[in-house]
């Protein structure tokens, strides 16, 4: 028996971009960390343990966060041994 198949009826919808495609946060974040460089000493745990490795520790310039995938989890600032990053509230 020949069984004829429509390809049409296999299409697959084509999916739309929306805010928070390719690993970008979106708008729900409810805190942000925010990094005291003056406090920090450079150990480089926050870029370690970040889940999404968005942390750069530069030995100079500190600490910095990519806000656009950060997901506000707040492991960056239970880890620092000296509490220079602070999680707040986004606006
Ligand atoms: S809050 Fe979480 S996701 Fe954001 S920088 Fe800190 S550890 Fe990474
Ligand atoms: S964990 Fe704290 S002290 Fe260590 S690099 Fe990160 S911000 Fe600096």
């Amino acid at each position: 028996m020949k069984v004829i198949v429509e390809p049409s009826k296999y299409r697959l919808p084509i999916a739309r971009p929306l805010v928070g495609v390719a690993g970008k946060t979106g708008t729900w974040r409810l805190e942000r960390p925010v990094v005291d460089n003056n406090k920090c000493t450079r150990c480089y745990l926050c870029e370690i343990h970040c889940p999404v490795n968005v942390i750069r520790v530069e030995p100079d310039a500190g600490v910095s966060i990519d806000y656009d995938y950060c997901k506000g989890c707040g492991l960056c600032a239970d880890v620092c041994p000296v509490l220079a990053i602070k999680m707040v509230p986004e606006e």
